[in-house]
């Protein structure tokens, strides 16, 4: 992992000199501001891995941190249009502001870009989650929310996610964080599309290597868990044990499950184009009268 120095010394300018390269454009001039990353998560502002990770991507542009503040794992993708939403500005364990919202993480980007954040952000990041987001996960993630929320107002966008729940020392996802940041700086992404990033649950140092892969098939075992509350009425948990996956090679479930970094680009186009023909083929009729 090569190290970081400071963001305006390390940031080094491609975006703005690779879109317009063909012009001959002085590369030293083009980019003199700090790249404008808005860094937020679905485990809430005061989740362990937030601070490190809002810390090492600081080292590569200028962060604002828009977290929720409570637990929203497995919220999806909510708009929340029926209820006041909270975003009060407060400042971090390390002096930066931010601000905490009672909104989900696909609300506190939308919040954020709708002008509570007065600064148009050029990248969101989003985690780093406790807490793999695999495959089918992503219809179900919170972090990947904030992400697609981002993508879907034109920013481009990465979720991180750990295959471990447990609170660990996060320096190294960190720091290959900050470092993609600057690759996806340097090559830019294209519309529609975010990266989703899972880092396996060994130690760092155990890491092999980088695998760009696809999203893999998840396997629930959900199981209902049906109580009697005090008044007679039924209520229910979706209990059961954590999801597993099929391991086929060249899949998130198989990388991170292999010890390599798992990066899936992903677009939010799912129209299954192949389908469409077979689709016609059924013709379907409107029934009129
Ligand atoms: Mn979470």
């Amino acid at each position: 992992m090569a190290s970081l120095g400071s963001h305006w010394e390390k940031y080094s300018l491609p975006i703005n000199d690779l879109q317009t390269s063909a012009g001959g454009v002085e590369r030293s001039h083009v980019w003199r501001r700090a790249m404008y990353i808005l860094v937020t998560n679905d485990d809430g502002i005061d989740a362990p891995p937030l601070l490190p990770f809002k810390q090492a991507v600081d080292q590569v542009g200028e962060t604002i941190v828009f977290a929720p503040d409570h637990n929203w794992s497995a919220a999806g993708h909510p708009k929340t249009m029926h209820k006041p939403l909270r975003a009060d500005p407060l400042t971090l364990p390390d002096g930066s502001p931010g601000f905490s919202s009672s909104g989900a993480p696909s609300d506190c980007v939308a919040l954020a870009l709708l002008g509570v954040v007065e600064r148009r952000p050029d990248l969101i990041v989003s985690g780093i989650n406790l807490g793999p987001n695999l495959g089918y996960d992503i219809f179900y993630s919170g972090t990947v929310a904030a992400a697609v929320e981002g993508v879907i107002n034109g920013i481009p966008a990465i979720a991180f996610s750990s295959d471990s729940f447990e609170s660990a020392d996060y320096t190294g996802p960190a720091n290959f964080a900050a470092q993609l940041i600057q690759y996806v700086a340097s090559h830019s992404l294209p519309a529609d599309m975010f990266l989703n990033v899972n880092f396996p649950a060994i130690p760092w140092e155990e890491v092999k290597d980088v695998a760009i892969t696809r999203l893999g098939r998840r396997v629930y075992r959900d199981e209902l868990v049906s109580r009697e509350d005090p008044r007679g009425r039924s209520y229910y948990w979706i209990g059961g044990k954590p999801p597993s996956g099929v391991p086929d090679v060249g899949t998130d479930i198989w990388a991170v499950a292999n010890g390599y970094v798992s990066i899936t680009p992903v677009y939010l186009d799912m129209t299954a184009y192949q389908f469409r023909e077979d689709l016609r083929r059924w013709d379907i009729r409107l029934l009129k009268g």
